[in-house]
């Protein structure tokens, strides 16, 4: 790291301080999970549509022997469900919605990743459904992302790919960079709102089905509901208050030259279109037992599906969100964020599923949690980019339209919360104040 890229303003970010800002409104004071490798700044899903830099993180929760929500749910959900009660709920579901013609009867939004992989299989093959898969495209396909779609579909399901117009992509995405440094947000808001109103727009699918419920990553309203609360994905708000990266719709609008129409793949359906429609969002996890790894081998056994042929940046895992090169990216900011990269999310997962020990999952963050996304950096800036041929006049709106390394440093070391890094001038680098033990 060179000099140009020290924090601007030092004092903010010396070892010795006592009392280091804090940013976001996480807790000033950073714990780690007893069991796994979760700490207390782990922002818990929000709802995107509200989110600009100035919202306050709701984190998980952690009780007072210190451990986190994430993994007492976990725990009640080896110990206190009724799997097989719910495996008759499951099917009883399916019964009230059952095609008898065999034409669709739910939507299993998806990527053709291995979760949604053995969704749509088990609810054809197993309880005679009829779905409907529905992926919102990556930003970039990685080769072996776009295999594991073709592979999906091939295993016996129609599906339908949206990709969203790839300028707007683009411009969301860069702006979603650079005013809350969470470039996946616009993709996200996408995967989570577009099947929903899709649904809506097709009149006769009444049923979706998601796979985890948020609560497996520490969100305890949903754990004992079958369905997906309706605020995460409905708004009862104007359209021009609501926000996308960091922006009002409004805001977006005029600065940028965008209409409605250009911002609707985005957007929640309304409070009122949703109760017309009548259409009922379930998680499949919420009735069948969720095991990421099985979930693995079913997909590779039934359906093909292949494994990243090297393990993705920053942890040490090859077969979890391997399809979107931008990926990387999104795990870097949170590390960058809440002092979380993607080890620590993949191994708190693996603990709490048993396939590992809390201290090998703590040397594996050490290994590899935060490490810089090489991989694809070249493509993703050029993607961030805000090039003269597709952007024409909007590349005058921004300062730095030409995203490259020194850019992105900038970036992160205005993202970087004080009370989660300090600058060591005799290393000259960025080092976190508590790291896992
Ligand atoms: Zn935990």
């Amino acid at each position: 790291m060179n000099d140009s890229l020290k924090p601007k303003s030092s004092n903010k970010y010396k070892f010795d301080i006592k009392r280091p800002t804090t940013f976001y409104g996480l807790p000033s004071v950073v714990k780690f999970c007893k069991k796994c490798t979760y700490s207390n700044q782990k922002p818990i899903s929000e709802k995107e549509f509200e989110h600009k830099v100035a919202t306050k993180k709701t984190v998980l929760g952690f009780n007072h022997q210190g451990i986190c929500s994430a993994c007492i749910i976990a725990e009640k959900k080896k110990n206190m469900i009724d799997w097989k009660k719910r495996y008759t709920e499951l099917k009883k579901l399916c019964d009230k919605y059952r095609s008898r013609n065999g034409s669709y009867d739910c939507i299993v939004p998806g990527s053709g990743g291995k979760d949604s992989f053995v969704q749509a299989y088990r609810l054809k093959y197993e309880f005679g459904m009829n779905p409907l898969t529905i992926t919102w495209a990556p930003h970039i396909y990685t080769d072996w992302g776009w295999k594991n779609l073709q592979s999906w579909i091939h295993s016996g399901f129609d599906n339908y790919l949206f990709t969203p117009n790839g300028k707007i992509h683009r411009l969301l995405t860069r702006l979603a960079m650079d005013n809350i440094f969470h470039p996946f947000q616009p993709f996200i808001m996408g995967q989570n709102h577009f099947p929903i109103k899709f649904a809506a727009k097709l009149k006769n699918i009444k049923l979706i089905f998601y796979g985890d419920p948020n609560v497996e990553y520490g969100n305890p309203d949903s754990f004992n509901s079958s369905s997906k609360p309706q605020h995460y994905f409905s708004y009862k708000k104007k359209e021009n208050d609501l926000k996308i990266s960091g922006l009002n719709v409004k805001e977006l609008k005029k600065k940028y030259n965008l209409n409605s129409g250009d911002l609707e793949p985005y957007l929640p359906i309304s409070h009122n279109e949703l109760n017309k429609s009548k259409i009922d969002v379930k998680y499949l996890g919420y009735y069948l037992n969720w095991h990421p790894q099985s979930c693995y081998y079913f997909a590779s056994e039934k359906g093909n599906f292949t494994t990243s042929p090297q393990r993705n940046a920053g942890t040490y895992q090859k077969y979890t969100g391997i399809d979107d090169k931008v990926d990387d990216f999104h795990y870097y900011t949170t590390f960058i964020k809440f002092g979380i990269g993607r080890t620590s999310y993949d191994a708190a997962i693996d603990i709490r599923n048993g396939e590992i020990t809390r201290s090998e999952g703590v040397n594996l963050v050490k290994k590899f949690d935060g490490e810089y996304p090489v991989r694809f950096q070249s493509e993703v800036f050029k993607y961030l980019s805000i090039d003269s041929l597709v952007f024409k006049k909007l590349r005058k709106k921004f300062k730095y339209p030409d995203f490259n390394f020194e850019y992105f440093q900038n970036l992160t070391n205005k993202f970087r919360s004080p009370h989660i890094w300090y600058y060591d001038l005799n290393k000259r680098n960025w080092i976190l104040r508590n790291k896992i033990i």
